[in-house]
């Protein structure tokens, strides 16, 4: 059957690596507008050329110790200024017709934390008008302004969630995020040759392969994605292959368990022991903690016989020295017997929708772990989700055993449809 055409509204979002250098910012430009001759209305969000917004912040850092955040964010947003401006000359130099945008141009109105802005409304007048004259728009990815006009960024990795916000606002049909990766795959190619790129996978699976680290897609992307129901569809700027698109769990033909192994080596394990246990030690010893914005991930508290406690819990990587300062003066103060910590660790997790509705998987998990004998040191789980934390030399072989024990290399029967 010929199918005829439809008009569509697009959304198509390109990292910086995609748009690199002036060759890459013109097959970009080349690839929206054999898109837009095919009569679909364009809408382009760009991030700054792969390395740029790095080189700001260093060079933010030279001028001031702590940079001023409304200046850093005056800053850091010109980046995107420069490939769209660039997009839109390549494309007019090809003969099409299209304008570039800033963020307050169109009016992408957010709160004023600066560095992490928020979006609160997006007006999408300026964006119809232009797209009503045939023209492809682009827009800066990772930028807003202040309804006092002072322009603000989203945090890193924000131009993802300019293009969803800008998706949900337009109500557009699909939402390309074009990457240098050909989509979402069941585990890391790099760590297990059998990964697998995955055709279609929900929203909240996305939300946690996200939090654990996988970094094709900005969380808070996702998490916009779900709340306004953007179809979104990550995929490789490089081909034509069709990538992994992110949708409602309802969508998902029946599944396997589990969609995807993932593992995170940022974290670190500190153990408290012999805490008195009474009533607000716990306050007592993740307060301080949290008041340094440091972020615990797994907590386990034992009880021991005699009115004591052991606690123990993660924390990344980065704030392990920093938390091992505070947990010693905490361990003066309530008066627990010692504490170590371990750089050393893991967290190893499987992610599925489809645990949901099998109840052995958590089990079958440390069956995997332990055939191979990998000793368990912190478990943790949510709905569709399954943490171990283990010792850092045994990621490898816990990601291929986990592959492999839930078939992971095996297609899903999604896709046989
Ligand atoms: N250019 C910004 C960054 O490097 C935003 C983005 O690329 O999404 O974080
Ligand atoms: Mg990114």
């Amino acid at each position: 059957m010929e199918s005829t055409k439809q008009m569509a509204v697009i959304v198509q979002k390109f990292g910086g690596t995609s748009v690199g250098n002036p060759d890459k910012i013109k097959a970009v430009a080349q690839r929206v507008m054999n898109v837009a001759k095919e009569g679909n209305s364009m809408v382009v969000v760009l991030s700054a050329m792969s390395g740029e917004t790095n080189k700001f912040v260093e060079l933010a850092h030279a001028m001031q110790e702590q940079p001023d955040p409304r200046e850093f964010d005056m800053l850091l947003s010109t980046g995107e200024q420069v490939t769209i401006a660039l997009f839109a000359m390549a494309v007019k130099a090809a003969g099409m017709d299209v304008i570039s945008l800033l963020g307050d141009q169109v009016k992408i109105i957010t709160d004023a934390s600066h560095t992490k802005a928020r979006i609160k409304s997006i007006d999408t007048e300026l964006i119809e008008k232009y797209h009503k004259e045939g023209k492809i728009v682009v827009v800066a990815g990772f930028q807003g302004v202040t309804p006092d006009q002072h322009i603000t960024t989203l945090g890193r990795g924000g131009s993802d969630t300019t293009a969803v916000a800008l998706a949900a606002a337009l109500k557009a049909d699909v939402c390309e995020i074009f990457t240098d990766v050909d989509g979402v795959y069941t585990t890391d190619p790099n760590m297990c040759k059998s990964a697998r790129k995955i055709d279609k996978i929900s929203y909240d699976e996305m939300l946690e392969l996200a939090s654990l680290g996988a970094k094709v897609l900005d969380i808070r992307s996702v998490s916009f994605a779900k709340r306004y129901k953007v179809p979104i569809h990550v995929r490789s700027t490089f081909t034509d292959t069709e990538g992994t698109r992110v949708v409602e769990e309802d969508e998902l033909m029946e599944s396997l368990p589990v969609s995807g192994v993932t593992y995170n080596k940022n974290e670190a394990r500190i153990t408290i022991s012999k805490v008195p246990d009474t009533p607000g030690i716990a306050a007592k010893i993740f307060t301080p903690i949290s008041a340094a914005d440091i972020v615990v991930d797994v907590i386990i508290q034992n009880t021991r016989e005699g009115g004591w406690t052991d606690m123990t819990f993660t924390v990344p990587l980065t704030d392990y020295d920093q938390a091992m300062g505070i947990v010693e003066k905490v361990c003066a103060d309530i008066g627990a017997e010692s504490f170590v910590g371990d750089p050393d660790i893991a967290k190893i997790s499987i992610v599925g929708v489809g645990m949901r509705n099998h109840s052995a998987i958590a089990s079958t998990m440390f069956q995997v772990l332990a055939k191979e004998g990998i000793n368990i040191s912190l478990i943790s789980t949510s709905e569709i989700k399954v943490s171990c934390v283990i010792a850092e030399k045994y990621t490898e072989l816990a990601v291929r055993a986990l592959h492999d024990a839930f078939e992971l290399d095996k297609a899903t029967p999604t896709e046989e449809h």
